[in-house]
């Protein structure tokens, strides 16, 4: 399967500090899948993530390639930049929106030198193709001025992943990624290029980010960003997220476990506490003007592909 293994700074499940990256072909580039949100086509140009995040959903994508260190194993996809021309050119192929990612981080570590993601934009350029990209690194602003010539032809949207603005809280639950403050500031500078620009203040945590306080500076910065939507959700703690957000708990935040057990009956929050969440976000959408984010307006494509890269 692999062409070639390389070493790079990061950080994997053990707490080391080496990341392998492994290049593989890939079999087609775009992924369908019926979730709708926020859009049905995916394109990830790696398997796994640098980022290293405690609450990470996307762990389970490792299971398809046998590897258990989703963080420190990262495959990437070399020759999607072909295969996405070729996808993108066929006559049934309707111009739906593609986000630029789904199950990894586009912009994470391994980009730094893969320069993958320049290809791939220019492919979207060619074929006026909208995009939608989430990311926590602002290694994004390397190919800003790509995503600005997109943005001329074709919805673009960029959000930034931000759960905190503080940067050491981050440190410990996103040790991979960016600190809040570089995302913002990636934020602004990618709103002064005409690109619409979100925040995924997903997921909120319980006892840690939940307060009126800890998402309120949240939403002044954005303000300031002048960011054109947010989109807020609680933790969700489905498969292999409880027993590993957990484990953070106990080594970080020890006091905070029985509250988590108790809360967590299910794999998400509901009723009482889920109300009182969405009850301070609402009350901050109204104080700083800022909505939720809409969803694309496209057609659907005639075809629906799998892929397993
Ligand atoms: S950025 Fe997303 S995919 Fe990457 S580690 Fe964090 S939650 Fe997982």
């Amino acid at each position: 399967m692999s062409d070639e293994f390389t070493q790079l700074p990061g950080i994997n499940e053990s707490g080391g500090s080496n990341v392998g990256v492994t290049c593989v072909a890939a079999r087609s580039a775009l992924h369908y899948h019926d979730k709708e949100q926020p859009t049905r086509w995916d394109l990830n140009v790696y398997r796994g993530c640098t980022h290293g995040c405690r609450y990470c959903f996307a762990r389970y994508s490792h299971d398809y390639i046998g590897s258990g260190d989703f963080f420190g194993h990262i495959v990437a996809k070399s020759n999607l930049p072909g295969l996405l021309h070729r996808e993108l050119s066929r006559s049934s192929w309707k111009k739906e929106a593609v986000n630029l990612g789904g199950v990894s981080d586009s912009y994470q570590k391994a980009e730094a030198s893969m320069e993958l993601m320049p290809e791939i934009l220019k492919i979207f350029i060619h074929h006026s193709n909208p995009v939608l990209i989430s990311t926590k690194s602002d290694l994004i602003l390397r190919d800003a001025s790509l995503f600005a010539q997109l943005s001329v032809k074709a919805e673009v949207r960029v959000a930034a992943s931000i759960i905190t603005s503080n940067d050491y809280l981050a440190s410990l639950l996103e040790p991979g990624a960016s600190p809040p403050s570089h995302r913002f500031a990636m934020l602004k500078a990618m709103k002064q290029q005409g690109i619409k620009t979100y925040i995924l203040l997903m997921p909120v945590l319980p006892y840690l980010t939940d307060t009126m306080e800890h998402l309120e500076a949240i939403y002044q910065k954005a303000s300031k960003a002048n960011v054109d939507g947010i989109l807020a959700w609680p933790l969700n703690l489905r498969g292999q997220v409880k027993p590993a957000f957990i484990s953070f708990l106990r080594e970080h935040f020890p006091a905070l476990v029985p509250l988590y057990l108790g809360l967590y009956d299910r794999s998400e929050v509901t009723g009482p506490y889920l109300k009182s969440v969405m009850e301070i976000v609402a009350e901050l959408r109204a104080k700083y003007g800022i909505g939720t984010i809409p969803r694309f307006k496209t057609g659907k494509s005639d075809e629906q592909q799998m892929s397993l890269f």
